[in-house]
């Protein structure tokens, strides 16, 4: 429990009103839901930066409305396009690349930093502001995966304070939140509930045929691509695993899984007497997206309320390993050395490319992942940014080749 990621959570130490805020991913489902809840209450927030990938209609769109002095873009191509988009006599900086990213991230006046950027490509920038000594709001899981232990090591010597976006993570740390016992003695587990995704039930022969647009259709929350593909194939729970081991430093046998198809209850502490502290809501990422803006205050939010006489009926059930091995996967990489997590996001985050161009089967993707992580040696017992961005590089080339053969 000492190596929590940041700091204990009743310790995060206070960060005064307005909060000057750099937004990585602006333009993705979680940066509009962030927007949204600044634009709720816009006397908490100065808007300091804004970087999108490369959508340059939406990032001008909310640039004209927030104002900031920092735009981020992909390329040049699309910082281009962005400034014929921009409204006369507003003219920021606009950086571009992975370069570009960093100076948003670690942008002098931002002291607050949504990182949600998806996938590896929000690694560096969130490192950065670890290493910067921001407080980072994390929707970017896929960091943790990746390099959590660097960003541990950056926090602890810089005094960043990393707050988890993530719904069940955020649930967590409202349950630990004055609960827990520094030391974590007196906690028992952490259990991770998950909808299960839209193919909860299936069996093997249906999953083998679902088409990318079944996989998207999540029943309960509204998200991007590929985190939606995550969720149907329940690797979304298990980057959730890895990425709830370095946030609370709970060994990997002490966070459980369990399928919560209404998605009302977000996550579960467990206590030595066995007193369970659970966070409920609507599943609206609002919610634990104004919690690490604002924390410790909590602000209104304008959004349906839970009726739980109108939800009627909460239900649990195990997960399926067998028939998702995507999880078993990822407690598996986990526990196999320090760099096999990042050859299971790479693996992941390039299958799921290729599913959802039709190149290979929703089934292909845990295969294609397991021979990854088969093949894989591990890098010792502390690897650098560079040795795991160089296995993350490799292990996407090899999971093209292997789908092409
Ligand atoms: P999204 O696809 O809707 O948005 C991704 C954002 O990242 C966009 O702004 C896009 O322009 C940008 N981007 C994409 N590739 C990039 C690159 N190579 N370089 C820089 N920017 C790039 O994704 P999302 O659903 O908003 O998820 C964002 C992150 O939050 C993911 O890590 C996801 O796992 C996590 N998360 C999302 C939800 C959710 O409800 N959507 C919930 C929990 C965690
Ligand atoms: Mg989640």
């Amino acid at each position: 429990m000492k190596s929590y990621i940041s700091t204990w959570p009743q310790a995060a130490p206070d960060l005064p009103f307005p909060r000057t805020l750099a937004v990585l991913g602006c333009t993705g489902s979680i940066g509009v839901s962030a927007l949204d809840v600044v634009g709720q209450h816009p006397e908490l927030f100065r808007v300091a930066a804004l970087a999108g990938g490369r959508n340059a209609r939406r990032l001008a769109g909310q640039a004209a409305r927030f104002r900031p002095a920092l735009l981020a873009v992909l390329d040049d191509g699309v910082a281009d396009e962005l400034r014929t988009l921009l409204p006369a006599g507003y003219a920021p900086e606009i950086v571009t690349g992975p370069e570009g990213y960093t100076a948003a991230a670690t942008l002098p006046e931002a002291t607050l930093v949504l990182s949600a950027i998806v996938g590896a490509a929000g690694f560096l920038p969130t490192l950065a502001a670890a290493q910067a000594g921001k407080r980072i709001a994390l929707a970017n899981k896929e960091s943790l995966v990746l390099g959590g232990s660097l960003i541990r090591e950056a926090c602890r010597k810089s005094g960043a304070v990393v707050l988890p976006v993530d719904s069940e993570h955020n649930a967590l740390f409202q349950a630990l939140c004055g609960h827990a016992d520094a030391e974590g003695k007196e906690l028992s587990r952490l259990i991770l509930t998950a909808s299960g995704g839209p193919f909860r039930g299936r069996d093997a022969a249906f999953l083998a045929a679902v088409t990318p647009e079944q996989a998207m259709s999540h029943p309960n929350w509204s998200m991007g691509a590929k985190i939606s593909v995550d969720s149907a194939s329940l690797m979304n729970k298990g980057l959730e695993v890895i990425e709830a081991c370095h946030l609370y430093g709970l060994p990997v046998q002490r966070v459980d899984v369990l399928v919560h198809p209404q998605s009302i209850v977000h996550s579960l502490a467990e206590y030595v007497d066995g007193s369970q502290l659970a966070h409920l809501g609507v599943p609206d990422m609002r919610i634990p997206i104004a919690h690490c803006l604002c924390f410790p205050r909590r602000v209104t939010l304008d959004m349906p309320r839970l009726d739980l006489a109108q939800v009627g009926g909460l239900t649990f059930e195990r997960a399926d390993e067998a028939l998702f091995p995507c999880l078993r996967l990822a407690k598996e990489a986990y526990a196999a050395s320090p760099s096999h997590p990042a050859v299971l996001n790479a693996a992941n985050e390039a299958a799921v490319d290729l599913f959802l161009t039709g190149a290979i089967g929703f089934m292909d993707i845990p295969r294609l992942i397991e021979a990854e992580l088969e093949r894989h040696a591990g890098l010792g017992p502390a690897p650098d940014a560079r040795a795991l961005l160089d296995v993350d590089a490799r292990t996407r080339r090899s999971v093209r080749e292997a789908a092409a053969k």
